[in-house]
């Protein structure tokens, strides 16, 4: 049992960012195929198992040849080289070049020995087994085994969320296993008796749930599992129930609604009297009473049942904290500068994360509200791609510039 410090203290967001760090979970690291790994977060270094290129190559369609062999060539005097062979990617070249012979070759096949120069094949004429060269072949368009990536070589850090274009090194690399940490299991449990899952029809006071679907997908971007747990009414009870079962089954526990001063406010109430708060109230707006401590030893923020109030804070907050705990170090939030090109309103003392539309107006970034501010309008969320990140002191008349984070 445990109660908040102080019940009329709002903490910092920088004070909420050091407690959160305080908590640590403990990660287990797995084995899995490279065609799984996409958005996995690697658990060791990793070190190219080959050169890349693993032999030198062309880079171009053309002919291999030796490049003194070319010096005199010029449109009046060309010069003729006899083809002794046609090399295709993914052959072996058996013959060696001497002085007066080319090999027609193709993108990505082997240099064949003896050669030093490839020409483009636009740059040249064939006449039966000979080929007309009419300007010198540089030392260009070989692809030098080793140029891009050299074996052992570190291609990837521990903590990498792994993206489409990894998975390409990865490939090329030659890795087709790699440790990944295990995803943590988040359980999400949304509060409110006045909340329907879309599909049903309405009754009066009834309202669709929406966070549920916002916070799954959220933690399915950072690369973990979302366990979503049906609607719970507002029933101190059944709020128990879920509570105990989801410290049972997952690493970590996000509550929606209930946690500000309403008389059915459960999830605030049930962590006063049985979970333990290690901070309850943030000087952020919108989302200002989010609550975090433990149940039973499993991490648990109470996020406020508004949606931009939960989405800020989850974003805010429980993502960067996600990335610490992994140590995922390439999903930070994106902060940017632009310009606001109206005056916002923003509230003293608190740090502020207004829905807002960044655009490049052919000059420069600037930013604006795209409607109003109200927490529970969803769709400024939707039609939105930034917040701002207005710190306490910070100007925000039209033209001040101002950062912004970019959003999910
Ligand atoms: P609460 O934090 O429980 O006081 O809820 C604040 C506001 O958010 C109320 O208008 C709720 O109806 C709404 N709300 C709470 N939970 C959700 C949810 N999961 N999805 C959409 N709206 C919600
Ligand atoms: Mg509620």
């Amino acid at each position: 049992m445990s109660q908040p410090p102080n019940s009329n203290y709002f903490i910092t967001l920088d004070e909420a960012i050091e407690l959160t760090n305080k908590t640590k979970i403990p990660l287990k690291e797995e084995k899995i195929n490279l065609q799984d790994s996409f958005n996995r977060i690697l658990s060791k270094d990793i070190y190219s198992l080959i050169d890349d290129p693993p032999f030198d190559n062309s880079s171009m369609d053309g002919y291999a040849l030796i490049y003194s062999d070319t010096i005199t060539a010029s449109e009046k005097n060309p010069i003729e080289l006899e083809i002794i062979d046609i090399i295709s990617a993914g052959k072996t070249p058996i013959k060696k070049l001497t002085p007066g012979y080319a090999s027609k070759i193709m993108t990505g096949a082997p240099i064949p020995d003896g050669a030093d120069s490839i020409i483009m094949v636009e740059k040249t004429e064939k006449i039966d087994n000979k080929v007309r060269i009419f300007s010198p072949s540089f030392k260009n368009y070989i692809r030098i085994k080793g140029e891009n990536i050299t074996k052992k070589q570190l291609i990837l850090k521990k903590g990498t969320k792994l993206t489409p274009r990894d998975l390409g090194l990865l490939a090329t690399s030659g890795h087709s296993e790699i440790y990944v940490y295990k995803k943590l299991k988040i359980s999400i449990i949304s509060t409110g008796d006045e909340l329907i899952i879309p599909g049903n029809k309405l009754s009066p006071g009834q309202i669709y749930e929406s966070n549920g679907y916002v916070l799954e997908n959220l933690i399915k971007k950072l690369g973990h599992n979302s366990n979503r747990v049906n609607i719970i009414s507002d029933s101190i009870e059944k709020l128990r129930l879920e509570l105990n079962k989801a410290s049972l089954e997952s690493d970590i526990i996000i509550t929606t609604g209930g946690v500000s001063m309403g008389d059915f406010d459960i999830v605030r109430k049930i962590m006063e009297l049985e979970g333990k708060i290690l901070f309850w109230r943030m000087k952020i707006r919108p989302g200002s009473p989010p609550l975090f401590g433990d149940w039973k030893n499993t991490p648990i923020f109470g996020l406020p049942g508004n949606p931009a109030s939960s989405f800020v804070v989850f974003s805010i907050l429980i993502k960067p904290w996600l990335n610490y705990i992994t140590n995922t170090k390439n999903q930070e939030n994106k902060i940017i500068k632009a310009k606001l090109i109206e005056d916002i309103k923003i509230k003293k003392g608190f740090h502020s994360f207004l829905r807002v539309y960044v655009e490049n107006n052919g000059n420069e970034m600037v930013a604006f509200t795209k409607t109003h501010q109200g927490s529970g309008n969803m769709n400024s969320l939707s039609i939105s791609n930034a917040l701002t990140f207005l710190k306490p002191n910070d100007k925000t008349n039209k033209n001040d510039i101002i950062d912004v984070i970019l959003i999910d």
